[in-house]
């Protein structure tokens, strides 16, 4: 069987002393089902006992049971959405994954992707190691297991401080919640507080809105956050000189309506807007379109920037996952049709500006140009509130492959044809950099425009050189 490990971004949250923890941490997976929709689990603690309902699908389609949710009793809970991308989509991979450790039992959900874990993943395994899933976050688990330590913020931080790559991650037992972010603080992951005391941590901020929690602060990369029933700690783990934040969480992949750094992704998303206009002007065009939702605070920034009128000149279905998530490429072409339709008269005999956030594999706008074009735009002039994604993510966004991404090996211009639209522009990665928070020590991965890792990667590089010649080749890796 061919070795993988999951790519993942995904949600994750925690509540920690609170009636109806396991209701609690539902609603707010439901609040970050934008962050993964292939899976979904709650574990709750209560009294030396660990309760857990998990399955495939999104967070209604796991949860449709009449007792789903009150057979979790407890007044702690963690909870996962899983936003999975290559292969493997198993029942042994949802999280939260529960473990008995020596002194009792831990569950634990990760957003984010490590690196370089196959040859820690085999040491382990040479050390007798039995694993259940093939994700990257079950080998946290073992190290916490092998850690000398009694205390489990102890086996944490023993086991984080071993791992490199992307982790947001929440870890339940019987007397505390944690929370830890990675040094370089790829994912989010942010402290709540309820005025009832209980305290909260969680993916986005948007959770906190829908659960009456008020956003206290980021888990700052490096720190370790334990709750119980002393309250809320701090522990730094790590010093990190300088972060390097996931620039797509900006981007595409955070709701706008969440909060980083106590100012929201929307002001931002549309500073790119403003930026995108500034360097790539539609001069005579007559309105601005967004590919919803996606793009629509862009699109507000590029209309407000440029003075031309934003319309809705797509309506978007939401009752259609995320077009990407479907597995085939025919299924994805579909999707597109399936989840957009476009609205004659306010296109009809116009030259459009189309705002879109990113272009990976050319599939959405391809699908687009034809169906705007039925609808009677007149002209098509893509701006994207992005650079080209040339180069895989290995820390969790769903860029896993070279050959997948249009970018690779075609110029601007040839994607533009491709896609055929009259004109193409790309924010660049400066002006993208200049429209994110800026301050000391804060540094963007930008990895996937630019090819620059911030950490080591040669084991994902290789292992994908390999996957490319075995599929070539027809022999297992
Ligand atoms: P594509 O059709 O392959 O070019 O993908 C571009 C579309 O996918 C855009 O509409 C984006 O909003 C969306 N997108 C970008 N990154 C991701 C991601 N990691 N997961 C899901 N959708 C994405």
């Amino acid at each position: 069987m061919a070795c993988e490990t999951l790519r993942h971004n995904c949600g994750v949250i925690g509540i920690w002393d609170n009636d109806n923890a396991a209701e609690l941490v539902y609603h707010g997976l439901y609040s970050l089902q934008h962050r993964g929709q292939e899976s979904a689990g709650i574990v709750t603690a209560d009294n030396g006992h660990f309760y857990r309902h998990y399955g495939m699908g999104t967070l209604t389609q796991v949860f449709s049971g009449p007792d789903a949710i009150a057979k979790l009793k407890g007044r702690s809970a963690i909870g996962h959405n899983r936003y999975s991308t290559t292969g493997s989509s198993s029942h042994d991979n949802i999280q939260p994954l529960v473990a008995e450790l020596r002194d009792g039992p831990v569950a634990i959900a990760h957003n984010g992707n490590l690196v370089n874990t196959r040859k820690l993943r085999r040491k382990l395994q040479e050390d007798g190691a039995i694993f259940h899933s093939t994700t990257d976050s079950e080998i946290i688990v073992h190290l916490m297991a092998r850690s000398k330590h009694d205390k489990v913020r102890d086996k944490l931080r023993d086991a984080i401080k071993k791992v490199e790559g992307a982790y947001s991650i929440t870890v339940l037992s019987n007397h505390a919640l944690y929370a830890a972010r990675d040094p370089q603080g790829w994912r989010p992951l942010c402290i709540g507080k309820h005025e009832n005391g209980s305290w909260a941590v969680a993916s986005e901020t948007c959770a906190f809105d829908l659960l009456g929690y008020e956003y206290v602060r980021d888990v700052n990369p490096g720190e370790m956050v334990v709750i119980d029933e002393n309250g809320m700690e701090i522990v730094p783990f790590a010093k990190p000189k300088k972060t390097f934040q996931c620039i797509f969480e900006y981007v595409y992949f955070s709701r706008p309506d969440s909060r980083v750094a106590g100012e929201y992704i929307d002001k931002y998303r549309r500073r790119m807007g403003k930026n995108l206009s500034d360097e790539h002007p539609a001069g005579d065009a007559d309105i601005v379109i967004s590919v919803p939702d996606s793009s629509n605070t862009a699109a507000l920034g590029y209309a407000s920037q440029s003075g031309l009128k934003f319309e809705m000149g797509l309506i978007r279905n939401h009752y259609v996952g995320r077009t990407f998530i479907q597995p085939t490429q025919t299924m994805r072409e579909m999707g597109v049709r399936l989840k957009f339709n476009p609205v004659g008269g306010v296109l009809n005999d116009r030259k459009v500006v189309v705002v879109e956030d990113s272009i990976v594999r050319g599939t959405t706008l391809k699908k687009l140009s034809v169906l705007l074009r039925q609808a009677g735009a007149k002209e098509l002039h893509v701006r994207v509130s992005s650079p080209p994604i040339r180069f895989p993510c290995y820390y969790g966004m769903d860029f896993s492959s070279h050959g997948e991404l249009i970018a690779d090996d075609k110029s601007v211009e040839e994607i533009r044809k491709h896609i055929g639209v009259d004109s193409l522009g790309y924010l660049s990665v400066e002006r993208l950099l200049a429209s994110v928070p800026q301050g000391e020590g804060i540094g963007y991965c930008t990895a996937c425009f630019t090819g620059d890792y911030p950490t080591d990667v040669s084991e994902e590089i290789e292992y994908e050189s390999k996957l490319r010649y075995s599929t070539k080749t027809g022999e297992e890796t």
